[in-house]
């Protein structure tokens, strides 16, 4: 335990590249021998628009990484927060209690009110926009999306009273997890059905990527499945069923170009209850 935390007090952030870069590779491969689906598109093309993102969303986080220390030092310093009002408690439970909190905080938190507040999906929605879920789409978020989910980080780092050991370990964990819960393959029903009372899954995750609600509004969670099941928000559905993408946005011409995409919370507001009633009423003429 100690070694753990010695490692993720100080980890590179050429480990975290790696981390990174190695998750999407590994999840990649895994998608070729054991697809779910087999999408009819070139991978790399697909790939290329999702790792632009990643890289927009790294940037962001670099940009304000010095915040999220300046909190991480001041909470140790005061001994504010969770971990430090349970330190009577053994490590290891100190450590996971941090991890579901970050996890509620800094991912599930902050995605439920992206799904909740209006202008705040007009960001998110670029992550629904993929109509070919894979491991690519992990980090699939517009730039002012990614800059919502760092101030939620931060937050959760504050109430957490997380020193920078646990958020080197929470951010790993939420890499690898984010790319393991949207690679196009499925855990076995019967795995699954143990694996999702405690951790995000694929066979979960990917019906937060059904195109239409109520099945797009479930399954919030990154790392812990604990949360959809404590708020009432998880959903088991026949992966096989699933069309992912956005009702609002299922055109190619709309969901392809990194231009439109960076450009679709600048947009009007499409509500697709009206979308359907405009179309009923041009039919009834
Ligand atoms: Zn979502
Ligand atoms: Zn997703």
């Amino acid at each position: 335990m100690e070694r753990l935390i010695e490692y993720f007090s100080t980890m590179p952030s050429s480990h975290r590249t790696v981390l990174l870069v190695g998750g999407i590779t590994f999840f990649w491969m895994l998608e070729g021998l054991f697809p779910l689906f087999r999408f009819s598109y070139i991978k790399w093309k697909h790939a290329a628009t999702n790792i632009f993102f990643t890289i927009t969303t790294a940037i962001v986080n670099l940009s304000l990484a010095f915040v999220m220390v300046w909190t991480s030092d001041w909470v140790t310093n005061h001994q504010f927060g969770i971990m430090s009002w349970l330190d009577f408690l053994p490590t290891p439970i100190v450590i996971l209690i941090g991890l579901l909190f970050m996890d509620l905080i800094g991912a599930y938190g902050i995605h439920y009110l992206n799904h909740k507040v209006k202008w705040f999906w007009l960001f998110h929605l670029i992550h629904h926009t993929d109509t070919n879920v894979d491991t690519t789409t992990a980090n699939r978020h517009h730039p002012g999306e990614s800059f919502l989910r760092l101030f939620a980080t931060i937050l959760a780092v504050f109430v957490v009273g997380a020193p920078i050991y646990m958020i080197f370990l929470y951010q790993s964990l939420s890499v690898i997890f984010s790319q393991f819960n949207h690679a196009n393959i499925i855990l076995p029903a019967k795995l699954n059905a143990i694996v999702a009372c405690f951790f995000v899954t694929p066979n979960m995750h990917h019906v937060h990527h059904h195109f239409q609600q109520p099945l797009t509004d479930t399954n919030y969670g990154n790392i812990f499945s604990v949360w959809d099941h404590v708020f009432g928000t998880y959903a088991n559905v026949d992966n096989k069923m699933l069309t992912y993408g956005i009702d609002t946005h299922m055109s190619p011409q709309e969901n392809e170009p990194i231009k439109n995409l960076l450009q679709i919370p600048f947009q009007e507001y499409r509500d697709i209850k009206k979308i359907e009633e405009e179309k009923v009423d041009n039919r009834s003429y």
